[in-house]
């Protein structure tokens, strides 16, 4: 048994980095970039105005309420063919080139035009003011997202700003699903005596998807060694081959052993973690092999910490991790396993800081509980018990910041 930093360690050090390949922009969402992203252009391109108003000398309208001569105009889009002297305004648009001799933009809500040639400048400006100069926020030859991000909107403007209309980002990684359990029907099914619809599959493929997989699934196989490998085989071509179910000690979990039937070498097959210690992680070729607990929530969870952080390296990402972050418990809890225990929760700012409460849960079988949880608040191996008012930390899920705050 090995504890959950090991495990990771373990699963992250045999990861392999994919190679590149170029999307257009508007297929970078959420890749992760295999290349540092120069800018092509200084930013600003040129000395730009902030505001709508007047393009004039600091020093003419020190001693202001003055009157300027109004020499004329610069537009957005437009190359100044104007310079401004002493006592004299351009009227300026937001985003136009600042033409020469002109220092500052004094906005037109403290200007009052006298005729179509003059205005009057209501209020001093500093020199500077209202001018975004050239290059202030980017120099061309910048490095302006750096390899390992993962694009996201705001990432998506700095590419187009750069010229970016395709972009280098990692392949991504092949993720082959199998399912197993003779109890399992589909989605589609009614369930029959014993029988349990399928949520593995779905759930582990759109967790895969989420952390940037192509995911082939591989249906549902019986608990029968023959027909386990058969089912197994075609995902020896993956990147990733995660199995749910079939990995604990009773009679019939045979995937450990059809895997070994296939020449896969496990690098460990139990974790001390709550949920989902009968994890097993190995190699088969080149393709990473887990094989996660049946129950949905262990299943959910192995996959959010182990497997979202290898699909994550592989990709060059780099954060593989998702934020920690400590709370305040609401409600107490137990950990008398001896294990390293991932609790689903939720987490709210209430009172100027971050709290907890674990939800309330049947275990592992629990899928709707989980679906009330935002968080996971771990509790250490050795910590039997953690009272309400103590301090845990918690590991915030994917829907953290898009929670409404209202489960159910
Ligand atoms: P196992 O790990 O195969 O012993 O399964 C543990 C528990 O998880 C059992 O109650 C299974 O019925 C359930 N389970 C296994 N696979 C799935 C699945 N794909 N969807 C929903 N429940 C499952
Ligand atoms: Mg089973």
């Amino acid at each position: 048994m090995v504890s959950f930093e090991e495990a990771l360690a373990i699963v992250l050090a045999e990861a392999p980095a994919l190679p590149g390949e170029e999307v257009a922009l508007e297929d970078a969402l959420s890749r992760v970039l295999a290349e540092d992203v120069l800018s092509d252009t200084d930013l600003p391109p040129f000395d730009r105005a902030a505001m709508d108003g007047y393009a004039l000398r600091a020093d003419d309208v020190a001693g202001a309420p003055v009157a300027l001569d109004v020499i004329g105009e610069v537009r957005a889009g437009q190359w100044p063919d104007l310079a401004v002297g002493p006592g004299q305004a351009a009227r300026i648009m937001t985003g136009a080139p600042v033409p020469p001799g002109a220092d500052a933009v004094q906005q037109v809500e403290r200007t009052q035009p006298l005729d179509e040639f003059r205005v009057t400048i209501l209020a001093p400006v500093a020199p500077g003011a209202n001018v975004a100069p050239r290059a202030s926020e980017v120099r061309k030859g910048d490095v302006v997202l750096a390899r390992g991000r993962v694009v996201d909107p705001a990432a998506v403007a700095v590419l187009a700003s750069a010229g970016k209309a395709r972009a280098r980002v990692s392949r991504r990684p092949v993720v082959a699903i199998l399912v197993t359990g003779d109890e399992i029907v589909d989605v589609a099914a009614v369930p029959g005596p014993g029988q349990v619809r399928n949520s593995n599959g779905p759930s582990v493929a759109a967790q895969a998807r989420l952390a940037g997989a192509d995911v082939r699934l591989l249906g549902v196989a019986p608990d029968r060694q023959e027909a386990l490998e058969a089912a197994l085989r075609p995902g020896l071509a993956a990147d990733a081959l995660v199995v749910s179910g079939g990995v604990s000690a009773g009679d019939y979990d045979l995937v450990e052993p059809a895997l070994l039937d296939l020449g896969a070498r496990f690098l460990f097959t139990k974790v001390a973690i709550k949920p989902g210690a009968p994890l097993v992680f190995g190699r088969l070729g080149e393709t990473l092999v887990f094989g996660l607990p049946g129950n949905p929530v262990s299943a959910q969870v192995t996959f959010d910490i182990f497997v979202r952080p290898a699909l994550l390296k592989m990709q060059g990402a780099r954060v593989l991790e998702r934020p920690r972050v400590s709370v305040e418990l609401r409600e107490g809890v137990k950990n008398r396993s001896g294990r390293k225990s991932h609790l689903p929760a939720r987490v709210a700012f209430e009172a100027g800081r971050l709290v907890a409460r674990p939800v309330r849960s049947m275990g592992s079988g629990d899928l709707a509980a989980h679906a009330r949880a935002n968080a996971l608040v771990v509790i250490e191996a050795d910590r039997p018990q953690a009272r309400a008012g103590e301090t845990a930390e918690a590991v915030l899920l994917g829907n953290f910041l898009e929670d409404d705050g209202a489960p159910l």
